[in-house]
């Protein structure tokens, strides 16, 4: 039996994957509604559908522009990303997962181990106990895990707090913003994602005094102050040299802190680091090592480098950075590989526009 905690993307995609391959799969989640509560914009690049086919109720919208807004440059480039109704999306993959035979126990909590091959936890309706047998047990509990803690795995060093909150608004609905400066989002960004015509996500990251901010960028950009709902959060920083095996218990997602450093989106790594885990769990490989060495470990590096370089950067950095990209040939690439596939990405850029070099003094 292999024991899931939680069922956010990456624990009900793992469960789906297991399931599939013929294995004994308990998917536990604390919450009653799985998806529930929503801390997140729900925007993905059209990468998610090698994954997933997602079906239409899950999509609130689509953005076929990105436009980026530095302190005194903007652009406008072409993209192609889903904006979806999280709950939605988070519910779909936990059915995904029973179709293919995972077992599902909502409204329980994870809370401790009860020796090397048992987990307990505890019904939120009567504070009830039980034991659950697991040769393998999963932390898919996002950034503060439980799972992580009881095994004594090592928490999340670093963090950014994403304010958000859902506004009133008319934009483009076809367009999204982001914003750059590293006065009004500290080592972040700012964004805008139109979710329907006359309703928008609006937050930032940042790794201070996050609050202030969000009203300045909220002030900034809407006449309307009320806010419909909070959707804020924390983005782990993603760390290569963090433990994520210890003998019989993993973990993957936010829990191991797989998230793209430059924007805080986890969502499309938290299914490929499902698909690695999968893998090991079933072929029994050492996720440690196997993790870092696949192509989706070094896209999270390389995320990471990049992150580090732009924690860096002043807002004429910023400036100079939007004015390379308005070149047509660098607009073309953009479009062609998305942040999901950064290798290419990054390489793409360099040959076509030398001058992006200079920003590498920014990477020691
Ligand atoms: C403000 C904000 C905006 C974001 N926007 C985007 C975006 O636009 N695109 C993108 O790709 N990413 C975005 N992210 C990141 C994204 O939300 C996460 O990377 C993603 O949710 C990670 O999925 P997960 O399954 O690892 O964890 P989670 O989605 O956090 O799921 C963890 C699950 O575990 C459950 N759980 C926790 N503890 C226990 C326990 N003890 N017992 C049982 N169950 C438990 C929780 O209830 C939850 O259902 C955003 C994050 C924030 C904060």
């Amino acid at each position: 039996m292999i024991s899931i905690i939680g069922a956010g993307p990456a624990g009900s995609y793992l469960a789906y994957l297991l399931a599939k391959k013929g294995k004994e799969v308990a998917l536990i989640e604390e919450h009653e509604k799985i998806g529930s509560p929503v801390q997140c914009t729900g925007i993905v690049t059209s990468s998610i559908e090698k994954f997933v086919k997602l079906p239409n109720d899950v999509i609130a919208n689509r953005c076929s522009k990105v436009i980026v807004i530095s302190k005194n440059s903007r652009i406008t480039a072409n993209t192609d990303e889903v904006v979806m109704w999280r709950n939605k999306f988070d519910e779909f993959l936990a059915n995904m997962a029973i179709d293919a035979g995972a077992k599902i126990l909502t409204n329980h909590q994870f809370i401790g181990f009860n020796g090397k091959h048992s987990i307990k936890v505890k019904n939120r309706d009567n504070d009830e106990t039980k034991e659950i047998i697991a040769d393998y047990v999963v932390g898919a509990d996002g950034p503060s895990s439980q799972v992580a803690k009881a095994a004594g795995l090592e928490p999340i060093k670093k963090f950014y707090i994403g304010m958000q909150a859902k506004v009133k608004l008319k934009t483009d609905i076809e367009a999204f913003e982001t914003y750059f400066s590293n006065s009004d989002f500290p080592q972040f960004f700012g964004w805008v994602v139109p979710e329907s015509e006359d309703t928008v996500r609006l937050g930032l990251g940042s790794s201070s005094n996050a609050k202030e901010h969000f009203y300045r960028f909220l002030e900034k950009r809407t006449d309307s102050k009320e806010i419909l709902c909070w959707e804020s959060g924390i983005f782990p920083l993603y760390d290569p040299n963090k433990t994520i095996q210890k003998d019989n218990v993993y973990l993957v997602g936010d829990a191991a802190a797989q998230v793209k450093a430059t924007t805080g989106g986890g969502i499309i790594p938290s299914l490929k680091a499902a698909e690695i885990l999968c893998g090991c769990i079933v072929n029994k490989k050492d996720y440690n090592k196997e993790f870092k060495k696949r192509k989706a470990g070094r896209e999270l590096l390389l995320h990471l480098k990049i992150r580090n370089m732009l924690n860096k950067f002043s807002d004429n950095d910023y400036d100079y950075l939007l004015g390379l990209m308005k070149q047509e040939r660098v607009k073309k690439t953009l479009k062609k590989y998305d942040r999901d596939q950064p290798m290419p990405l990054v390489l793409s850029l360099l040959l076509k526009e030398p001058r992006f070099l200079k920003f590498s003094k920014f990477l020691f």
